[in-house]
């Protein structure tokens, strides 16, 4: 239970946090300092604060422009219908197009979707691509429907919110859930049904992150995962942590996480700790990143990885040498560096404590609430937020997009060096807003996309 009042508040851990923005108080959010959106709010209007945002770009940032929730019917392969709850949060679009994927999970809420999409926002902001933000989601645990229903619900879905997208107005692409092959159904579909004539196939750039066989763009299935590598890359080094030989701790192993370890790996850095939501492994010598990615793929989590025999020189080897732990033991390992790349608000202030690392890259969008921000601080341990960390899925959405509209593809090379150089730039534009108004690096990286934005309605101003 949380306590209020109008000068701050207490939250489920007893904490007293920060007093309430005025922006808070004048939109009457209601006053939960345990809820995602608030806590994403007050991060943004923090970092408006020490840039002194004009009040009204502040209110208009604090609420996003349209939230969409729709109900819709699928059938199961057993007959029967089921009814789905649906949601798309248009943030805002003072930059160019709504922008952002589409989640599915069985605790979906609008008030997630509503934080993820200001996260968008920020993060297509700091990067400097020409799209707003926005986010998606649909209420169900996708394994446990079956590839067809899994297509019927995504059809059904894009035909509930197809007046609302548009390959000009709203871009969804995947999120936590979601893939490729969903998003090969909802290009399909709204192209089917859309009806904008001899212009068909232009309606495929509806949404990105696409197969490559529809015009998906190359390295995009690995561009967050890439993009965390790129800006610890440019930022670690400079702290004092070189990137090979560096030990990593990861939390999730699905797209992100999987690809980021990878990476890491390829470029000799130490996976010696992966945890997800069916288990823990450890091993000092460095975890077997392409082996643990196969046993995901085949069997759906990392548990029992540390059963698996392998032949190697010297006979079998059980779990290619990792064992597996507990959650506990997980975050108490000690690492250089700790990438949490699965859902928001894991990393609390218990999970703070525990941790034993150097530098935090949050490649999941929001995994630490303000509390646990609070912990990882007092014990001087960096963190690298996510609207910079994870910005390089929607930076290769962004190619993909460019790519579609004027009819070109680019090979894998020119698609990491542009990546690459978004993200340094990125992570430049972080330091210097840092350096300048000696914050923490996440008010650092709100400051430098919302100074982008703060331009943008000066020139543009308010209608009428
Ligand atoms: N879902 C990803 C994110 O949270 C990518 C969004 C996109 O490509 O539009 O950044």
């Amino acid at each position: 239970m949380s306590t209020t009042s109008n000068t701050g508040s207490t939250s489920a851990s007893g904490e007293t946090t920060l007093p309430w923005d005025p922006v808070v108080e004048e939109l009457g959010f209601p006053k939960d300092p345990d809820n995602l959106y608030l806590q994403t709010v007050m991060t943004m209007l923090k970092a408006a604060e020490v840039i002194e945002l004009r009040h009204r770009v502040k209110i208009i940032l604090a609420q996003p422009k349209n939230e969409i929730m729709v109900h819709f019917p699928v059938q199961m392969d057993d007959g029967h219908h089921r009814l789905f709850k649906g949601y798309r949060v248009q943030h805002n679009n003072a930059l160019g197009p709504y922008k952002g994927g589409i989640r599915y999970h069985h605790d979906v809420h609008l008030d997630d979707v509503k934080s993820l999409a200001l996260l968008m926002t920020m993060k297509c902001s700091l990067v400097r691509i020409p799209f707003g933000g926005g986010k998606g989601g649909v209420k169900v645990d996708a394994r446990s429907l079956s590839p067809s229903e899994l297509m019927r619900v995504t059809r059904r879905f894009t035909a509930a919110i197809a007046n609302d997208i548009g390959p000009d107005h709203d871009i969804p692409a995947p999120d936590v859930g979601t893939n490729a092959q969903m998003m090969a159904w909802m290009a399909d579909t709204y192209q089917s049904i859309a009806g904008i004539g001899g212009r068909a196939n232009d309606a495929m750039r509806v949404v990105t992150g696409k197969p490559v066989e529809i015009g998906g763009s190359l390295g995009r299935e690995k561009a967050t995962g890439q993009g965390v590598v790129d800006v610890c890359k440019e930022m670690l080094p400079e702290i004092g942590i070189p990137i090979s030989g560096m030990r990593v701790s990861i939390l999730g192993f699905g797209n992100v996480g999987g690809w980021a370890a990878r990476i890491f790996q390829d470029l000799g850095a130490k996976v010696v700790a992966v945890m997800d939501h069916t288990g823990a492994l450890r091993n000092d010598e460095g975890i077997d990143c392409n082996a643990l990615a196969d046993h995901v793929r085949d069997t759906g989590g990392i548990a029992g990885f540390e059963n698996n025999e392998t032949l190697t020189g010297s006979g079998t080897r059980s779990g290619h040498g990792a064992t597996a732990i507990s959650d506990e033991e997980f975050y108490k390992t000690p690492v250089d560096l700790f990438v949490p790349a699965a859902l928001e608000q894991m990393i609390q202030e218990k999970q703070s404590e525990w941790l034993n690392c150097k530098v935090v890259a949050e490649a999941a969008n929001a995994p630490t609430t303000p509390p646990g921000d609070r912990v990882l601080a007092s014990r001087g341990i960096e963190v690298i937020p996510a609207i910079l960390a994870n910005a390089g899925g929607v930076t290769v959405s962004y190619f993909e997009w460019v790519q579609n509209k004027s009819n070109v593809t680019w090979d894998a090379e020119q698609v990491d060096r542009e990546l690459n150089r978004h993200m340094v730039m990125a992570a430049r534009r972080t330091n210097l807003a840092r350096q300048r108004y000696n914050c923490d690096l996440r008010t650092a990286a709100y400051i430098a996309a919302l100074e982008h934005i703060g331009k943008v309605y000066a020139v543009r101003g308010i209608f009428p």
